[in-house]
């Protein structure tokens, strides 16, 4: 849809403003900032004509106690010096508590307990990942702004496509932190598939092969209608570059007769610098010369391209039985992937690109570079977001993982958005209250695709208080599920008579790892009729306990209605239904909620002819 531009009278509309819109690319090792320029997306250099940004933050104090920062190559190389200060791969912590960090054991700086996320203790004090993250952005907006001169507008910022709520509430506080405009969060393999254009292409299902510096991930895309889905996911989060480098290492050791327990720790960065130099030369030419200088000798040789591919060959073959994993999953053959491509600085190494290529039985997309991609795909919908594309308003949506729904009785989930749903979105039902006279409803928003809360994951829970009271089952309460287009979530309950309101935001503290996804989908699916039974319960017993209670509350008031007879048939019925409550089958309480029902029918009209006349009493008609 175009919008029709007005202009002030005597002044000419210009025809080149536009909105300076960026994509960053916000990863564990490397940061990047792109933009469209001329209808082109490019990587923007620094000063020193370099794109990527080490994703490495050092904090310090000077005699004075004053504290400063540095960031990206000044803070990598400060790295060995002052290791407790130098926060590097802080992408692994983002919206993660202690507990969730697999690598902490290893990590050079020191991690505290904090509720929700940890926390880095620094010289500079106790730092958030989302403060430190903060840090890479402003930076690279820093660098946008100085390019264009001019303020930017807003940003993409990509994140993994496993990144569950909290990862992602996390970077985009960090934007925030960073003075960005978040115009939308997307998932880094979306991004790689945009800036090949692939939203272009013809229907089906496409392959991102991710292989960073600490990380490895496959996404499974599925293309329709202009739209990615991401199918599935997988990969081997302490699988990377850095990997390749160590085998290197090792493997040196082995030549060079040096045990490594006679290294110091500056022979070690020594050598895994050097390796990682040797490496990335090997991507371009068949040998290179490994040299590296350490405390006590020099180690100098020729290594050839074909010795370093055998002693990392086993890395590689993890990455692809990670995607024959990923494909089981999505219940795909290779042959049906009509499209792979290839993301990642390691993706360089020519022996990847072959064992990708024979893997797949096609040759990978690569033309663009790899470390660039996730940037330059963020760039462009950047650019569309900014409204500064004249092509078609193209739409770029992402899917929720998982169904989202609220707890109703009997510890039943009761789903509102279902999983794969398209974002943004709202969708709302409505429900009632249980007990006469009840004021305030407790709402327990829950996801997973089980039908018992208790197989789902708890994401919030809030109260809609002042309800007027009112019989059971006659307030009205509307709950709306909001989902933005970062995938964030919004619940909210209004009363529709009285229009008492509560909403929450969902800021869940703890993530779901990707795994925990894909196990709770295997087991959504392989219970489904388990569950089916246990919903039939479930629900029984509801039925059993509001009758039950109606029954009591009846008793209570209007007992003197019934003949001794009637009382003791109603108690009788009472406690069978009582009784077949606790047992496990659900036919058995229903049968018994019906006699209950048809036992107290008597009952209830006479206690409705007595409600009338106590009404009545005392008024004329007039005043009726
Ligand atoms: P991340 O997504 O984790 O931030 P990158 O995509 O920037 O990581 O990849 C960084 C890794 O790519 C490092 O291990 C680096 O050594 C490796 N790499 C970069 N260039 C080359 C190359 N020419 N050959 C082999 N590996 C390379
Ligand atoms: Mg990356």
């Amino acid at each position: 849809m175009a919008l029709l531009q007005i202009s002030e009278p005597g002044q000419a509309p210009d025809p080149h403003q536009r909105r300076t819109a960026v994509g960053i690319d916000l990863g564990t090792t490397h940061s990047l900032v792109a933009s469209v320029r001329n209808g082109v997306a490019e990587c923007l250099p620094d000063a020193q004509g370099r794109v990527l940004l080490p994703s490495v933050v050092r904090y310090l104090t000077d005699a004075a106690g004053a504290t400063s920062r540095q960031i990206g190559f000044e803070a990598l190389e400060a790295q060995l010096q002052d290791p407790q200060n130098t926060i590097a791969s802080v992408k692994r912590l983002m919206g993660r508590g202690l507990r969730d960090i697999a690598s902490r054991a290893q990590l050079p700086y020191e991690l505290i307990d904090k509720p929700g996320m940890v926390a880095v203790k620094t010289v500079a004090g106790e730092k958030s990942p989302v403060e430190i993250s903060a840090e890479i952005l402003a930076t690279l907006r820093y660098r946008a702004e100085d390019t264009f001169d001019d303020d930017v507008f807003g940003a993409v910022i990509t994140v993994p496509a496993y990144f569950d709520d909290a990862q992602r509430q996390a970077t985009k506080d960090a934007a925030q932190l960073a003075g960005i405009n978040v115009l939308r969060l997307i998932n880094e393999p979306t991004a790689a598939a945009i800036a090949y254009g692939l939203d272009n292409a013809s229907e089906g299902v496409y392959a991102i092969y991710d292989l960073g510096g600490g990380t490895f991930d496959i996404s499974i895309l599925r293309l329709s209608q202009g739209v990615f889905e991401v199918v599935a996911t997988g990969g081997d989060s302490a699988l990377g570059g850095d990997d390749y480098d160590r085998a290197l290492v090792d493997w040196v050791l082995v030549k060079a007769g040096l045990a490594a327990d006679t290294l110091t720790a500056g022979d070690k960065a020594a050598l895994l610098q050097a390796a990682r130099g040797c490496k990335e030369s090997l991507s371009a030419t068949d040998s290179v010369a490994f040299s590296a200088r350490l405390s006590r000798a020099t180690v100098q040789f020729d290594m050839k391209a074909a010795d370093f591919e055998a002693v990392t060959a086993g890395l590689t073959q993890r990455t692809l039985a990670a995607v024959r994993k990923c494909l089981r999953d999505a219940h795909l053959g290779k042959d049906e992937v009509q499209g792979v491509v290839l993301v990642g600085g390691s993706t360089r190494m020519p022996q990847v690109r072959r064992a990708v290529a024979s893997f797949f039985g096609r040759e990978a997309l690569t033309n663009l570079n790899p470390d660039e991609v996730v940037a330059l795909g963020a760039a462009i919908s950047a650019n569309q977001l900014a409204g500064n594309s004249s092509g078609a308003d193209l739409l770029l949506l992402d899917v929720i993982p998982l169904s989202l729904g609220i707890e109703t009785m009997g510890g039943l989930v009761e789903r509102i958005v279902p999983r794969n749903q398209t974002i943004p979105t709202a969708m709302a039902q409505d429900f009632t209250t249980y007990q006469d006279g009840q004021t305030a409803l407790a709402l327990h928003v829950v996801q997973g695709e089980r039908d018992l809360v208790a197989d789902c994951r708890s994401l919030a829970r809030f109260e809609l208080r002042g309800i007027p009271p009112m019989v059971a089952g006659a307030a009205r309460i509307r709950v709306t599920f909001t989902v933005d287009a970062d995938g964030l979530l919004n619940v909210s309950a209004k009363e529709q008579g009285s229009g008492v309101e509560a909403r929450i935001d969902v800021k869940p503290s703890y993530g779901l790892s990707d795994e925990e996804i894909a196990r709770m989908l295997q087991d959504s699916f392989s219970t489904a009729q388990q569950d089916m039974q246990a919903r039939a319960l479930a629900e029984a017993r509801v039925d059993a306990d509001r009758m039950l209670l109606a029954t009591r509350s009846a008793l209570a008031a209007d007992a003197d209605l019934l003949t001794t007879e009637e009382a003791t048939d109603i108690d009788r019925l009472m406690a069978a239904l009582a009784a077949v409550r606790e047992g496990g089958d659900a036919a058995l309480i229903e049968a018994a909620v019906k006699a209950l029902a048809h036992g107290t029918e008597n009952f209830a009209a006479g206690r409705m002819n007595r409600g009338i006349r106590l009404a009545l009493a005392g008024k004329n008609i007039a005043t009726v």
